[in-house]
């Protein structure tokens, strides 16, 4: 399968100004040093508890932020790689706006009011230039209406008529519209009842067989991630600790941060049970003043005296894991 995107050491840091010269005081660090790559047609959920730095990363991925260092490279179709970590000329900036997109966590609020739903999905082919004619374009939009299980006659209606699941439906046709080769997900059903949350991981997975999408799929919902993931990547404090296809993270995962997550998933049953009586105890420490050597010694349990000295680095090929217990 073809490489879609690839992260190297990619950093973002936010910087706390204060004063009336807006002084910058400090940083919140959200990102340290992530590396990974994702292909066409693969699925790679992102977990970790709220403010570990996933959104972070969806949000940098998708250009709303410049890392503030490292690289992103983005591979097109033919294999051609563009470094896009920096500002882009606007070429590439229109083909990498249609081979990715991104579908938000509240469909209450992704969605523009004013528009009608036949205008919201119209939108990015408009800006891409896909059709000639207004009718071509209209029926294109409402095939998509029906792809993602909603009637063409919703086209003139307007978001505050639809439930959450049917809006997500909506933000779903939207950001296929473009054909992408990559969406990134996040927290798509967190906002969703129970009930409407499993129609649209559903209709997630449908859209991916017939279409080769990859998607990168943030979630704190770890059982969802599970069903959905071909691989799984596990942040604590803006850095990836842990990185392995799905079933081999949730029968043997090694980081001690991992399986206390993993202790809050109904009916886990892991392989390697020597470590399993860990437990997620007090809150992560803050991302402007990190801890020193690995940021989760401050919770683990199996602390030694170089884990407050040097930060351990990721190990492995396939199944990564950043922590000193491990050589
Ligand atoms: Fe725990 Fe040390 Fe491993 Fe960090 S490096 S997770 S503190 S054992």
């Amino acid at each position: 399968m073809k490489k879609i995107i690839e992260t190297i050491n990619v950093k973002k840091y936010f910087p706390i100004k204060k004063g009336i010269f807006l002084k910058t005081v400090g940083h919140v660090k959200a990102l340290e040093s992530v590396n990974f790559s994702i292909h066409e047609n693969q699925t790679i959920g992102v977990v970790g508890e709220s403010g570990c730095g996933k959104s972070t990363l969806g949000r940098v991925l998708t250009k709303i932020y410049n890392p503030t260092e490292g690289t992103i490279n983005y591979y097109d179709k033919d294999g051609e790689k563009y470094d896009i970590s920096n500002k882009i000329n606007k070429k590439t900036n229109m083909k990498y706006r249609s081979d990715l997109q991104m579908v938000f966590q509240n469909p209450f609020d992704s969605l523009d009011p004013r528009m009608t739903i036949g205008d919201i999905i119209s939108e990015p082919l408009q800006i891409h230039k896909v059709f000639k004619t207004k009718s071509e374009e209209k029926d294109y939009v409402k095939d998509l209406l029906k792809k993602v299980g909603l009637y063409e006659d919703y086209f003139s209606r307007y978001p505050h008529e639809f439930s959450g699941g049917q809006r997500q439906r909506i933000a779903i046709a939207r950001a296929i519209a473009l054909k992408p080769r990559l969406i990134i997900t996040d927290e798509p059903t967190s906002a969703l009842d129970i009930s409407v949350q499993s129609q649209v991981i559903n209709l997630l997975k449908d859209i991916q067989k017939e279409n080769n999408i990859a998607y990168i799929f943030i979630s704190h919902n770890l059982d969802v991630v599970y069903h959905v993931s071909d691989r799984i990547m596990v942040m604590y404090l803006g850095n990836v600790v842990e990185e392995a296809d799905s079933k081999e993270l949730f029968e043997s995962p090694m980081h001690p941060y991992t399986q206390a997550l993993m202790k809050s998933v109904p009916g886990w049953n892991p392989r390697e049970r020597k470590l399993s009586e860990i437990s997620l105890e007090g809150e992560p420490p803050s991302p402007i003043a990190p801890p020193p050597g690995c940021p989760f010694h401050p919770r683990c349990k199996y602390k030694m005296d170089i884990c407050s000295k040097e930060k351990p680095t990721i190990k492995n090929a396939d199944h990564k894991v950043a922590c000193h217990l491990f050589k």
